[in-house]
């Protein structure tokens, strides 16, 4: 690992191409974009109306059956692993993918048409360092599908990757260190391959309009048809290590490890992101600040009382210890064995409602959007609670950290936060919240 920090980077401008789209066949425009220090990759439908907006996360997988789709609300993106790929491994970081289609045009079923974009458009560093997850013990991802994924420590991401098809025909290995120049050398140009057996169904149902021999490999048997030879003897591993590559990087950090992989699939590949992501959210829940700072950054209880409607016993936040950038805060509960709904909850064995946990989240929420809207003159009204987890009891002395992140404003009425309390580096409740401003 070098020792210079290494800096988050971006497009140099704006870059695109057209082609056609694999599952619908027809022609779609794609189009990447620069976007400032911490966006991340995210997908923009240029076809609907208001443009949404597709965060580029394993929270918003949707589907990995033959390509992985990410959605949000009822906006889908499909196909997205090999643009995310070539961006994740050509070094950016930070871009948006705009598109007028509901996926990527698919080109020749390889990396090679997106890197060829990023390398137009250019790659810039921008002032804030890469966020990096560190492996520090292994973890593995068995599927029924029979493929295995272990995530091993390493000073540098790194594949290994046995492909095998039906009967072990065309299996494949090969092991490398993913960089920007041994991606778009030996990886980015590797084609998708199908399993005749898998599309002549698929073709028969008219799901893949788009897909020809010009943009994937079909194996019949032992034959292997394409419209251009094979680029690598060994071209169908190399697609797997681009599809691990492109489905990884749905995690938003970095990796510095090892992914051993055999007989990986969009499944497998995104159940190792969704874990890596899982463990890097623990991990920034536990590296809370254990001393408070006194008025600088944060809210005292006064200041919160100001923004704040709720008086007791229901205000749940006691200050909040600081804000991190625009869309990021922590608040802090200390719960005391006087707080009232110990009386009932439950006589002789005090445990704090979920509840009471999800309303403290609220709050810290709306203490965010408040300072957001830099406005006193709407309220933020708690409208629905997604992916609630009580992992841990929360008993009488507990100090409580609320961490609230703020993952969308739409327009001027609605607002997503993300949100979880942690107690003794441990997060014991978990959800994400949705809010609605209205006028007081
Ligand atoms: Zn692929």
């Amino acid at each position: 690992m070098s020792s210079t920090p290494e800096f988050q980077h971006t497009l140099g401008k704006a870059a695109g191409f057209s082609g056609t789209s694999l599952h619908k066949g027809e022609k779609v425009t794609l189009k990447l974009h620069p976007a400032p220090v911490d966006h991340g990759i995210k997908f923009k439908r240029k076809d609907l109306q208001d443009e949404p907006t597709i965060d580029a996360k394993i929270d918003n997988l949707k589907m990995v059956e033959r390509a992985t789709t990410i959605g949000e609300g009822s906006v889908r993106v499909h196909t997205v692993e090999h643009v995310l790929a070539a961006l994740f491994a050509m070094g950016v970081d930070n871009a948006i993918v705009e598109m007028d289609a509901n996926e990527p045009p698919i080109g020749d079923g390889s990396a090679q048409p997106y890197v060829d974009v990023i390398k137009r458009a250019g790659v810039a560093a921008q002032e804030a360092p890469r966020k990096f997850f560190d492996v520090r013990e292994s973890m593995h991802m068995e599927a029924k599908t029979g493929a295995l994924l272990v995530l091993l420590p390493d000073k540098t991401f790194r594949i290994s990757c046995t492909q095998a098809g039906p009967n072990n025909r065309f299996t494949q290995f090969l092991s490398m260190e993913v960089t920007p120049a041994i991606f778009e050398r030996e990886i980015a140009p590797a084609r998708t391959f199908v399993y005749y057996e898998d599309v002549q169904s698929l073709m028969d149902k008219n799901l893949i309009k788009g897909g020809s021999l010009e943009n994937a490999i079909v194996v019949r048997g032992d034959a292997v048809l394409s419209k251009e030879p094979l680029r690598f003897t060994d071209e169908f591993v190399r697609h797997k290590i681009l599809d691990i590559i492109g489905d990884l990087a749905l995690v938003g950090h970095r990796i510095h490890g090892h992914v051993v992989a055999v007989k990986p699939g969009h499944g497998a590949n995104a159940e190792l992101a969704r874990a890596v992501a899982r463990e890097q959210t623990r991990r920034d829940a536990i590296s809370v600040p254990r001393t408070l700072p006194p008025g600088e950054g944060g809210f005292d209880t006064d200041e919160v009382m100001q923004i704040l409607p709720h008086r007791y016993p229901f205000l749940m936040v006691d200050r909040i210890v600081g804000f991190e950038g625009e869309t990021k805060c922590i608040g802090m509960k200390t719960v005391s064995i006087n707080e009232p709904f110990f009386q009932g909850h439950f006589p002789g064995h005090p445990v704090m409602p979920g509840v009471m946990q999800v309303e403290a989240m609220a709050q810290v929420a709306s203490i965010l959007l408040f300072k957001l809207a830099k406005t006193s003159s709407r309220v933020g009204y708690f409208m629905s609670a997604d992916e609630v987890k009580f992992r841990k009891p929360v008993f009488p002395g507990d100090t409580i950290f609320i961490h609230a992140e703020l993952t969308k404003a739409r327009g001027n009425r609605l607002a997503k936060a993300k949100c979880h309390c942690v107690v003794n580096d441990a997060v014991v409740s978990e959800g994400e919240l949705m809010f609605t401003f209205l006028d007081k």
